[in-house]
């Protein structure tokens, strides 16, 4: 690991900054935590984002008065935050206020049962008992073995390079014993008989783009992530978390340059040297970090060298992650029995989990999370106003849904379904209304597929499966982001930020 301390950037003289270049490509969480890293370590770093703010997924839209955060809603590990405060000598909370959630999650069943998801293990057991007593003691099992996965495949192994077979190799009898090689929803119904707790205890895939029926049981960690820390929110959204991070890049002497695509990372001899942006200006570099879509950056970005281990055709014959319908929408009243997060399940799991992720078809179906910050935070709405947005799991692009004309009648079919469970009065209501489809996520975001979580977490897309944070295609260029190790899901973008202190050189070893 390399030594870290806050550098001495070069922000009030008029001296020119003779410290290495880095060049960030895009600004989503996993682009801003390499570009503190990087500044704190002594480079000077650009980075380049194609939109017109930083954020990436966890943009944040201002329409009419209402504040919407598109993308990530929940903080499960506050410390990876903290961490990058704590390196530009500051404090996280000085700046962002995190609230716990309590519930951290509402469930609705079709039935109109509810469980009410949280962190206590005795209120935990009451709600299981009240679907089947005789899940209780499967509960407390359960709990245990996520608590051992937690700890190998996130503590031990998430914020490490998995660039070298022979320490996927080592790692690999711990795996295995873990049992990776079964999927979380076969290791949850070892624990639970009740069909409805079967639901509750492995849908966490799915907010990182899995697929529970054939995601790793790895992801069972999720579950033991949440309690040992908590379930948050960011007190403002998102966009507070994305504004902080920002700061801190200028606090090193960083910029942040938007509207400047990057049309190719610029090589030579095997090196990484710059990128060209689409308007043709050419930037040089000492390091090159993509935090665009790592599939992206291979089918695109690669300019003169042609990938080897991902060309084009091995990027394609990978399996891409869910797309998401992302319904976002101002109500002029507030719907005070709507939590927080809410997840509201239709009549079918297993059947609508195939189809999204196996048939690639739209179904006229669907299980929904409902976003409602301004249960927490009545300030990203007009007084007396809510602000939601509700998503929807779809196929992602290769199942050909024409979103143009499936757009408005899917987004009316969700208002429908929420009219009648847990929002009476919705049309009513309605005041700002838009919508994402897997099409933006492809146009907007660059995402191959238009998948929302990039490649999905199989296990033979795992670790040294994926694309490596340590380029295997040029020297010197980096990924950070959803796409590569150790996978989608903020902390787990953050992590591949962290990895780069043990991979990017030591900024002295460019000093001329
Ligand atoms: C609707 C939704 C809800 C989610 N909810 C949660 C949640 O509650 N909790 C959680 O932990 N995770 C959640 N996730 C997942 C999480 O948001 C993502 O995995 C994570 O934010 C992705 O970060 P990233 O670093 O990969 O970058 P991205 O957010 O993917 O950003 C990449 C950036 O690169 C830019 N870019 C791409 N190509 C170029 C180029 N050529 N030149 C310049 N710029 C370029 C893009 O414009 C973009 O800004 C959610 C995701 C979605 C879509």
């Amino acid at each position: 690991m390399n030594d870290i301390s806050p550098s001495a950037p070069n922000t009030n003289n008029t001296d020119p900054d003779t410290r290495p270049h880095a060049v960030v490509i895009g600004s989503g969480f996993g682009g801003l935590g390499a570009a503190v890293r990087l500044g704190v370590r002594g480079y000077r770093v650009t980075v380049l984002e194609r939109l017109d703010a930083p954020g990436g997924r966890a943009y944040v839209h201002h329409r009419d008065g209402y504040t919407f955060d598109a993308g990530p809603t929940i903080v499960t590990a506050p410390f990876l935050f903290e961490e990058l405060w704590a390196l530009c000598g500051k404090k996280l909370s000085d700046y962002v206020e995190l609230k716990a959630m309590d519930p951290f999650y509402k469930l609705l069943f079709d039935d109109g049962r509810e469980f009410s998801y949280n962190g206590d293990p005795d209120d935990m057991r009451r709600e299981v008992a009240k679907f089947n007593p005789g899940d209780v003691d499967g509960f407390d099992r359960f709990q245990k073995v996520s608590a051992k996965i937690y700890q190998v495949a996130f503590h031990e192994l998430a914020a490490v390079p998995f660039h070298s077979l022979m320490f996927t190799l080592k790692s690999a009898p711990d795996l295995i014993k873990l049992g990776g090689y079964r999927t979380v929803y076969n290791t949850v119904c070892d624990y639970f008989k009740d069909p409805a707790l079967r639901v509750v205890f492995s849908f966490h895939p799915l907010l990182i783009g899995g697929n529970p029926l054939t995601t790793t049981a790895y992801y069972c960690l999720i579950a033991h992530l949440e309690r040992k820390y908590g379930v948050h929110y960011a007190m403002g959204g998102m966009g507070a978390l994305v504004d902080g991070l920002v700061d801190l890049i200028a606090g090193t002497g960083g910029q942040i340059r938007y509207d400047a695509e990057v049309a190719k990372i610029t090589s030579a001899n095997g090196r990484a040297t710059g990128v060209t942006l689409l308007n043709g200006e050419e930037l040089a570099a000492d390091v090159v970090v993509s935090n665009a879509d790592a599939s992206w950056t291979y089918k695109h970005l690669m300019g003169d060298h042609k990938p080897k281990r991902w060309s084009p055709a091995k990027v394609d014959n990978k399996r891409f992650s869910m797309g998401l319908f992302v319904w976002y929408f101002g109500t002029d009243k507030r719907f005070e029995d709507v939590y927080h997060h809410m997840i509201l399940l239709g009549p079918r799991y297993e059947g609508l989990l195939k189809d999204i992720f196996k048939h690639k078809k739209l179904s006229a179906d669907f299980s929904l999370y409902l976003h409602r910050p301004t249960a927490s935070d009545p300030a990203l709405a007009p007084e007396g106003h809510d602000s939601f947005y509700v998503l929807s799991p779809v196929p992602h692009l290769g199942g050909g849904v024409d979103w143009d004309a499936e757009g408005e009648r899917y987004r009316q079919a969700i208002q429908d379904r929420l009219e009648e469970t847990v929002m009476l009065g919705l049309g009513d209501a309605l005041t700002t209304s838009f919508f994402t489809t897997p099409k933006e996520f492809e146009s907007r975001l660059l995402s191959v597929n238009g998948a929302a979580f990039a490649l999905e977490p199989q296990l033979f897309q795992s670790a040294w499966f994926r694309p490596h944070n340590k380029s295997e295609e040029l020297e010197n260029l980096f990924l950070v982001g959803a796409g590569t190790h150790p996978g989608a899901g903020v902390p787990g973008v953050l992590s591949s930020a962290k990895i780069l202190d043990d991979i990017a050189p030591d900024p002295a070893h460019f000093k001329k």
